[in-house]
């Protein structure tokens, strides 16, 4: 295999990464503009920025909205990478 396709097949396998359930609402449920500000406060890490929102606030947030699934742990887990969003390969 040449190693353009192998290039382009890993990339392809990565874009089809499962989003872990804080991340796949971002894609399912939001409109572009709530997406692009819950995906930067969920991403934002820096307590000390001061667009930053503690894990259990922004599960709070959400749960009052009307989302379900944004549990502080599951912000937690995406927050440290530790999240299915962060493997690398489809885990099928
Ligand atoms: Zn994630």
């Amino acid at each position: 295999m040449a190693l353009s396709d192998a290039i382009q097949n890993e990339i392809k396998k990565y874009s089809k990464r499962v989003e872990c359930t804080v991340a796949r609402i971002a894609t399912l449920e939001l409109s572009d503009e709530d997406r692009e500000v819950y995906l930067k406060t969920l991403n934002n890490k820096n307590a000390k920025d001061p667009d930053f929102l503690s894990t259990e606030k922004l599960s709070q947030v959400m749960r009052d909205e009307g989302y379900e699934g944004v549990s502080p742990s599951s912000i937690n887990r995406h927050r440290n990478q530790l999240c299915t969003c962060y493997r690398k390969t489809v885990s099928s």
